[in-house]
């Protein structure tokens, strides 16, 4: 039988990069091409239904022989973040000793356990690392591999007992599209997890409630030599309104629970300025206070400068799905449990960010996320370890084995 490595490095070697600029969907083509090798894979393993859509994602079953048992999905995404190229991805194993690692000797690309300090809990495995000039995809192709190993096993040992299993892999998860044309009623779960979260043992079910808002200050702009009294700059607005918002509410100067506001895009002119932030907080009502508080800020400066000197539009994204996971905890006891048989201790940590299974959730699919073993996402060091895509698959085996104790 093929190793999951095997499997691993067959995948991470198709460029399946995601785009924000793209009108199609997927937003990038070449992701197909990872699609019906999935599906392509999943049928020659005998698994029933395996297809790709027409719009990307590859589905399949794996048909239950404990009736009783629920019906699990099991969800990862083909696509590769945006950052950095995912194309000629040439990985390298290690057996990994301690101290730093030399990704690129001729670029002089360095990963250092100073800067790294999770390399220090990697001391006696065998790592997969970058060449230094791209990502590895281990987000979320490990996870990709650690179904495809799920899928194997099942198949290959059909005296174990198990429910009906659902496999979907998605496009587009990088660029927010995931959910958009995922068939919720056709995949027939009772719940799913996503495989797209850290090392080994942790487990989400709590993301930022998302909302965004764009400022737009209307200036008066008039040659400043006779501009006494009347010149409204709008770039100076601008920056008031910013001021105006919580000053310890920032990324950089928050962590956990905490929420923020986040200004990522400003331009302006004496004419006008306008201003984007994302504001994020895991409790609703908090999100809902930053709201107001913009509100205030922009309402309190128009009447220093005037009615409708400042617009403000304000948008809802994503929610937490904690509200909906928490109406029934059943799907993350049982993967505590799973984990806790394979003297894995879970760690649930909350997601400073959203995931695909935020969305399914909120339509009608209770979707945690689960760990598949990766480190350093979106970027030249992301590293994952033969011993975490082997651990993140048995991860899956038991929580299907055991839904069906
Ligand atoms: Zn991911």
């Amino acid at each position: 039988m093929e190793s999951i490595v095997e499997r691993f490095l067959r995948y991470v070697s198709y460029d399946t990069q995601s785009s924000e600029d793209s009108d199609t969907f997927p937003s990038t083509l070449k992701q197909k091409a990872l699609g019906e090798l999935l599906a392509r894979e999943l049928q020659a393993m005998g698994a029933e239904d395996a297809h790709m859509d027409e719009w990307g994602y590859v589905y399949a079953t794996i048909p239950g022989n404990a009736p009783k048992a629920p019906t699990i999905g099991f969800i990862a995404h083909m696509d590769t973040a945006t950052e950095l190229s995912g194309a000629y991805v040439k990985p390298r194993l290690l057996q990994y000793e301690g101290g730093d690692i030399v990704l690129s000797a001729e670029k002089g690309i360095v990963m250092r356990e100073e800067e790294f300090p999770c390399l220090r809990n990697e001391v006696g495995k065998v790592l997969i690392v970058t060449d230094g000039t791209t990502l590895l995809g281990a987000d979320d192709k490990a996870g990709v591999a650690e179904i495809m190993e799920m899928a194997q096993h099942f198949l290959t040992h059909p005296e174990i007992p198990h429910g009906t299993i659902r496999i979907a892999f998605t496009p587009d998860e990088e660029v927010g599209g995931g959910p958009e044309h995922f068939d919720v009623p056709g995949f027939h779960a009772d719940f799913a997890y996503t495989v797209d979260g850290g090392e080994v043992g942790s487990l989400n079910y709590e993301n930022f409630n998302a909302a965004s808002a764009v400022v737009t200050v209307h200036g008066k702009a008039i040659h400043p030599g006779s501009s006494k009294g009347k010149m409204i700059n709008a770039c100076l607005v601008a920056m008031e309104f910013d001021r105006l918002l919580p000053a310890g509410e920032l990324p950089s100067l928050t962590e956990g629970y905490e929420g923020f506001h986040h200004l990522t895009d400003m331009q302006g002119s004496v004419e006008t300025a306008t201003l984007h932030y994302i504001l994020r907080d895991h409790d609703a009502e908090k999100l809902e206070q930053k709201k107001a508080g913009f509100v205030r800020a922009a309402a309190f400066l128009n009447e220093v400068y005037g009615a409708d000197t400042l617009e403000l539009k304000l948008r809802d994204g994503y929610r937490n799905m904690r509200q909906k996971i928490e109406e029934d905890l059943r799907v993350v006891e049982l993967a505590k449990a799973a984990m806790r048989d394979l003297k894995i201790e879970p760690r649930v940590e909350p997601i400073r960010g959203g995931t695909d299974g935020c969305r399914l959730s909120f339509m009608g699919l209770p979707c945690p996320n689960l760990c598949a073993g990766g480190h350093n996402a979106h970027g030249k060091y992301e590293y994952i370890s033969v011993q975490s895509l082997l651990g993140c698959a048995r991860v899956l085996i038991r929580i299907a084995e055991k839904a069906a104790e």
